[in-house]
């Protein structure tokens, strides 16, 4: 039962050799991946790469074609959906419209016989801060409301790991955003397991402790959001999450212990190799545009271990709010980009200035290019 399931809380969710193919068609690929147990973990990527059909193997909603679930000690690649100690939230909220707020969350409860339910309601509505709406219907809710009731309703049964698949899609950006903060508020003040999947990067990033992204079927790179953003593994991660810079380049010196030391166009830059992938061939130098700094052509590196591309020319300016974005046309032809703050301090670059772009090797990441195309 779901009450000597939640005896077994401390239990890590493993998935191994995840397999699953629809006729010929593999959407998930022999996945291995460990959900530790409390984690808030993102499942991320692009749209019909395999997060949903993964959830809903985790749900038991589809029969692997190969590879285990297993929860702590326990196997349940083949348990029937209502026998794990797993709840769902979904995009549609799929509240019953005739039962009020109360009784659509007390729905699971009731469904296995208890008969006291009042005050596990009342806690629920608290932690969604939907205190004093208990006799409202469905219809009668935003849908930020009827969000928090759909979570209410799947975190009364006391699962031992929430998965919740794209739920916040339909709401509308601002209200996104704010749900995306309760719901780390939620899932840190119930200390469950949550498995949530976005095609959002920013949402994956702002609200999981471990992010896996997910590219046809497998798993490009797993862990804490600043590690995937500042060290991508490969230029799908890369690329994305947020905006980067990929230039061509070659490893001219890749032995010993200091920084690799790289060609690219004919110029020479430094990487961090802790952040390097790889230490030899053909690579893709990255930086991310707000590292990079802009400034008059010709001028000294403002920090003299510094990497500095010369001979770009400003193509395009826009003014995005807090920042700016700069493209700017290099010698060999790519457009790279460049975000500068807006504090007010700088005057802004014109379209055609001939700038220089400057970072650090220390926010420069080194991929392998044999095999990665940018
Ligand atoms: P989205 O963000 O669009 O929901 P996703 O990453 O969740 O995408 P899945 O829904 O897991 O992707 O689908 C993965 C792939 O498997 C897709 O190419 C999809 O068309 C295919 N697929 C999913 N379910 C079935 C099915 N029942 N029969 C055949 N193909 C399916």
């Amino acid at each position: 039962s779901q009450e000597s399931g939640a005896q077994g809380a401390g239990a890590d969710l493993v998935l191994s050799g995840l397999t699953k193919r629809f006729a010929s068609f593999t959407a998930v690929d022999d996945l291995d991946l460990t959900v530790p147990q409390g984690s808030f973990f993102a499942l991320l990527g692009p749209s019909g790469c395999g997060k949903t059909t993964t959830l809903r193997m985790v749900a038991g909603l589809e029969e692997p074609t190969g590879g285990t679930i297993t929860l702590g000690d326990d196997d349940i690649t083949h348990l029937k959906p209502y026998k794990r100690p797993v709840n769902t939230v979904f995009q549609s909220y799929a509240l019953f419209p005739h039962l009020t707020i109360a009784a659509n969350v007390a729905f699971g409860l009731r469904r296995r016989g208890r008969k006291r339910v009042a005050e596990d309601v009342e806690r629920m509505l608290d932690l969604v801060e939907l205190t004093g709406l208990a006799d409202r219907r469905p219809a009668q809710l935003s849908g930020g409301q009827q969000q928090r009731v759909a979570l209410a309703r799947a975190l009364i049964n006391q699962p031992r790991v929430l998965l919740l698949d794209e739920p916040l899609g339909a709401l509308d950006l601002k209200l996104r955003r704010q749900m995306q903060i309760e719901l780390k508020r939620i899932q840190t003040e119930v200390g469950l397991t949550f498995v949530h999947v976005t095609h959002d990067q920013e949402e994956a990033m702002t609200m999981a402790d471990t992010v896996a992204v997910m590219n046809a079927g497998r798993i490009e790179q797993m862990g804490p959001p600043e590690v995937l953003y500042e060290c991508p593994a490969t230029t799908f991660v890369a690329n994305f999450l947020g905006q980067s810079n990929l230039v061509a380049g070659r490893v001219r010196d890749g032995a010993g212990e200091g920084d690799l030391v790289l060609d690219v166009h004919g110029t020479t830059v430094h990487a961090d190799r802790a952040r390097a992938v790889v230490a030899q061939g053909d690579v893709w130098v990255g930086v991310r545009p707000e590292k990079v700094v802009l400034a008059p052509a010709g001028g000294a590196p403002s920090e003299p271990a510094g990497n500095c591309l010369r001979g770009g020319v400003v193509s395009d300016v826009s003014f995005v709010g807090v920042s700016t974005q700069y493209l700017v046309r290099m010698p060999w032809g790519q457009e790279l980009t460049a975000f500068s703050q807006n504090s007010g301090h700088h005057e802004r670059l014109r379209t055609g200035a001939a700038v220089d772009l400057h970072w650090s090797p220390a926010h420069t990441f080194c991929l392998d290019a044999s095999q990665d195309a940018a």
